[in-house]
């Protein structure tokens, strides 16, 4: 049988089990069926005793006799058979509903079988349904053996008579007839890596002779995996930087000189030096620029953002900036204006709650080019926002935006302005290896000086008195405190309650008129929202009883305390950038994270990362072991997902060799020239979706 037939003419399947194949695991063809791998294997020749049977078992092998075979009838055209197989250790009651003429030939007396299942306990008796039973031919060593692949499978699927035995009857057929298969690694990849062939490999993962065999076919196929992963994103990359012309941004002229000369209210630290070094030569290259900006919250990327837009307008473009909030946008506006003040550039902030008059001029002057700079939210990709002469993009918070509307954005301008985007919840090192073939990375890793490192501490209920007179001391000393509360409901109204009865709360403990307190959540009107803003930026009050509303990019550094409440119910990049709205000052800054008492254990995985660590990356990582990438945002699109044995997770050094390798094959072979079987790959790839289009 070819790789390429269709799967209805593999001996044992049929019409009505390829319908069924197709529609519950997407198998059509015998190279669909030989893909679908199993997740692991019973060693047949590691057999136990009926005597020590436990409940935990599991599929387990045994060796023994049948006698007292059976079939009653039970319902109209329905019969069980049942046997009772012993070892001389105890026996057993083997059941079949089905398949039933079948067992009545096989089974023999005074015949020795082995037999394979999943036994259970049934009012003291040990019974196992549709195991799988074969003669033993004396020698044990000698029998077709060895181990057998176990499938995941569906009800459907078993109602069907498909399940993990019957795949793996059917595996086997094939893999005693399937030709055709093709290597897809150059000879020379197999022969540096070790590599075992293809065919070898994906018979052997079904069928493997021995555990090292198995091995070897599993690490084989993980490494092609993640190979193909590789050449995806890689050679979209290098198929960008030579096909999009971008524009040449080759003056440092006086918007940029003079700000960093008059204006700049601090030196730059030097990562923020070298990343606006990178980001500059990248805007002079001739190719458009396309780049992702990390940095820790607090790291300092505004800056780094306002100076690469200063560099746009030195050469006689526009720049715009979107965030996802409109606090976050406003504060932006209110930073630039103050940082540019007595420059002569007009900075103009459009967000969805202008008034209608105001937007339009607004978006009259954008489009005339009499403003320079723009700061927004969605507001800025809607249709009717045209520019005269767009150079650069940044994209605040990234994660915050869907694909859609990063791409509109990209379609502003003729030729494409420069992107950059930026986020502080950072990518774990194999993901961004993986996943930014196609993107251009810098990374801010140093903090402004005199930072010290917020302290996190976990408390419950019981000690909320103490954490409160924590707080009056605090504020009593000058500070200012957030409390956040997390949305659990799905009505805003119920979540509304819960803030609300957690002002209630603080202000007990904080009566007015010593202390104040701002409320913020998102059903606040726009107006209200920056009101309470500037009054608690101002100092005019003591604590922010907030939602998640605040949870990124708001910078106050005088606040020096955030209390989060509920904590076990957020995420850990969530935690991580809420956290990240205090210590921004040079004062000794403290989270608290309130939960109630009994965790689960991912919760109680996650407080206890946050109490011990600061680093984003290191957050990063383990927040991608607990969840696994699945949850990750901005990974359904990427196919890390729908790797079958390879894990981002699990094997970093192969998503490192593989990147390697790809990255010397692209710089060999540019256009996979002399790799004609790897370029076919390219033509056909599924991983159609680049990162280049969306960011
Ligand atoms: P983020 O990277 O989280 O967006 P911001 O750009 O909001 O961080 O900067 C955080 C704080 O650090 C701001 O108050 C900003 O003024 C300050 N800051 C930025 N760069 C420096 C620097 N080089 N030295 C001192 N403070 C800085
Ligand atoms: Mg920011």
């Amino acid at each position: 049988m070819n790789v390429h037939d269709d799967i209805v003419y593999l001996k044992g399947v049929g019409p009505a089990k390829a319908k069924v194949l197709a529609a519950e695991l997407g198998i059509f063809t015998a190279n669909d069926l030989l893909q679908y791998f199993p997740f692991r294997h019973i060693d047949r020749s590691k057999s136990t005793t009926v005597a020590s049977l436990t409940e935990e078992s599991g599929i387990v092998v045994l060796h023994g006799t049948m006698s007292n075979l059976a079939v009653v009838s039970i319902g109209p055209r329905r019969e069980r058979l049942t046997v009772d197989f012993s070892d001389g250790t105890g026996s057993l009651q083997l059941a079949w509903f089905a398949g039933i003429k079948w067992v009545r030939e096989k089974v023999k007396p005074g015949v020795t079988y082995t037999i394979i299942g999943k036994p259970s306990l049934f009012n003291g008796t040990w019974q196992m349904t549709h195991p799988e039973i074969e003669a033993e031919s004396g020698d044990r060593r000698t029998d077709s053996g060895g181990f057998l692949p176990v499938y995941t499978t569906t009800d459907k699927m078993k109602q069907h008579g498909l399940g993990t035995r019957a795949l793996a009857r059917l595996t086997e057929t094939l893999c005693g007839c399937i030709s055709g298969i093709e290597e897809t690694l150059p000879s020379d990849v197999l022969q540096r890596f070790h590599l075992m062939g293809r065919a070898e490999a994906l018979k052997a993962i079904h069928y493997p002779d021995s555990p090292a065999q198995l091995e070897q076919a599993r690490a084989r196929l993980k490494f092609e995996e993640l190979f193909f992963l590789q050449l995806d994103y890689q050679y979209a990359h290098a198929a960008r930087l030579v096909r999009s012309q971008g524009l040449v941004f080759n003056t440092v002229g006086d918007h940029f000189n003079r700000f960093y000369s008059e204006k700049i209210p601090f030196p730059l630290t030097g990562a923020q030096k070298r990343v606006v070094r990178e980001i500059r030569e990248d805007m002079r290259s001739g190719r458009q620029m396309n780049r992702l900006l990390q940095g820790d919250v607090g790291s300092g990327k505004t800056l780094v953002a306002l100076m690469s837009m200063l560099l746009a307008l030195d050469n006689g473009c526009q720049a715009c900036l979107m965030a996802p909030t409109e606090i976050l946008a406003t504060q932006h506006y209110n930073t630039f204006l103050r940082l540019l003040e007595g420059l002569d550039i007009r900075v103009e902030l459009l967000i969805g709650s202008l008034r209608a008059a105001d937007k339009k001029k607004t978006k009259q002057r954008i489009a005339s080019g009499e403003t320079h700079i723009v700061i927004g939210t969605h507001a800025l990709i809607e249709d009717d926002v045209l520019f005269h002469r767009l150079g650069l993009v940044v994209i605040d918070e990234q994660h915050r935006f869907g694909v859609e509307q990063r791409a509109k954005l990209w379609a502003k301008g003729t030729p494409p302005p420069h992107i950059l985007v930026m986020t502080a919840t950072p990518i774990p090192r194999t993901l961004a290896m993986t996943l930014y073939g196609d993107l251009d990375c810098s990374v801010i890793d140093e903090l402004p000086p005199g930072r010290q490192p917020v302290r996190t501490y976990h408390r419950t209920e019981p000690r909320r008195p103490l954490v409160f007179s924590f707080l009056r001391q605090q504020i009593d000393a000058g500070r200012q405190v957030y409390f956040v509360y997390p949305l659990i409901h799905e009505n805003p109204k119920l979540d509304l309650r819960d803030l609300e009865d957690g002002l209630e709360m603080v202000q007990s403990y904080f009566p007015r008129p010593q202390y104040q307190v701002s409320l913020m959540h998102g059903q606040l009107s726009p107006e209200d929202k920056a009101f309470e803003m500037d009054r608690f930026k101002r100092g005019l009050t003591h604590i922010m009883v907030s939602t998640t509303v605040i949870e990124v990019g708001v910078d106050v550094p005088n606040a020096t305390v955030m209390v989060i409440e509920n904590a076990e119910r957020f995420g850990l990049s969530q935690l991580h950038q809420l956290r990240g709205r205090v210590g921004r000052g040079a004062e000794q800054s403290y989270c608290i994270l309130m939960t109630k008492d009994h965790l689960s254990t991912t919760s109680r995985e996650r407080i206890r990362t946050m109490c011990s660590t600061t680093d984003g990356f290191e957050i990063a990582e383990a927040d991608l072991r607990l969840r696994g990438p699945g949850d990750l945002q901005g990974l359904q699109q990427s196919g890390v997902l729908d790797l079958k044995l390879a894990s981002i997770v699990d094997d970093e050094p192969l998503v490192q060799a593989t990147r390697d390798l790809v990255r010397d094959l692209l710089a060999a072979d540019p256009t996979l020239a002399a790799h004609p079987e790897l370029r076919r790959h390219i033509e056909h790839s599924k991983n159609r979706l680049m990162w280049s289009k969306i960011s």
